[in-house]
């Protein structure tokens, strides 16, 4: 069945609108009493019927909202050290397929991209990337981009868990590190192309951060991601 993410939700009714209408209506020709999926982004889902299909506007009647049950219990959130140009797209689309809850771009020593003055730009297309990739993949939360943080200065707090993929790292395998079961909330940090500076591993150890091996090859950044998430998920049962 179609899914559309919704913002617009009254107590038995919810509207689509915007490039969504334009796919229900144009693309896929969906008309009254068409049955469609619908989620909040925030991890509710309900099945809907389409009652009217007109300029601007599609009214769904909805049935009623549950946890969508493809969302994953344990809440990831990657810290992404920038990539070189237009990776940092593919790893939001491959990461949200995979089931994180967030990204939060990171600024580290070796990154050779800068952010830049149109940064605000990049994390709108961030955000539309994240979008379409949990409405592909029936996600019910669609993961948040957050503002960019500078590695040192990243607040761990609210996380049980941190692992970094260190390719310096020889001895600690993500699977060993995770036989003391993570909690509910992970950080994972992912270096640039050029890698972790020592002194960064450092900063992160001091704040109870667990760096790990994700095994004898070295993996590009747009790579280790991806791997670490679907590690973590799959020892996680998810
Ligand atoms: N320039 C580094 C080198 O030659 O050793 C490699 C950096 S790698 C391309 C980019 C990032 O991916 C690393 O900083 C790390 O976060 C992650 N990574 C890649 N392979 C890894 C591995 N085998 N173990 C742990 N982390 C890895």
């Amino acid at each position: 069945m179609n899914r559309f993410f919704v913002e617009d939700i009254g107590p038995d009714r919810a509207t689509i609108t915007g490039e969504d209408l334009k796919h229900l209506s144009a693309v896929l020709r969906l008309k009254k009493g068409d049955k469609v999926m619908l989620s909040d982004g925030k991890g509710s889902e309900c099945q809907g019927e389409i009652e009217r299909v007109e300029p601007g506007r599609a009214q769904v009647k909805t049935g009623p909202w549950r946890p969508c049950i493809s969302e994953p219990h344990h809440k990831l959130t990657l810290f992404q050290c920038l990539p070189k140009a237009g990776k940092m797209e593919v790893i939001l689309q491959k990461c949200t397929e995979l089931g994180i809850n967030a990204l939060v771009p990171t600024l580290s020593a070796r990154c050779v991209v800068q952010p830049g003055k149109d940064f605000d730009k990049k994390l709108q297309r961030y955000r539309k990337v994240a979008r379409e990739a949990a409405m592909q993949s029936h996600r019910g939360w669609i993961p948040e981009v957050l503002p960019l943080v500078e590695l040192k200065k990243a607040d761990l707090s609210i996380f049980d868990t941190v692992y970094v993929a260190y390719e310096g790292e020889k001895e600690t395998s993500l699977k060993a590190a995770m036989g003391e079961r993570p909690g509910r909330r992970i950080a994972l940090f992912v270096g640039p192309e050029g890698g972790f500076e020592p002194d960064e591993v450092q900063s992160l150890v001091e704040k109870d951060a667990r760096p790990v091996s994700l095994g004898p090859r070295i993996l590009r950044t747009e790579t280790a991601g991806m791997a670490m998430v679907a590690q973590i998920l799959f020892e996680l049962g998810e």
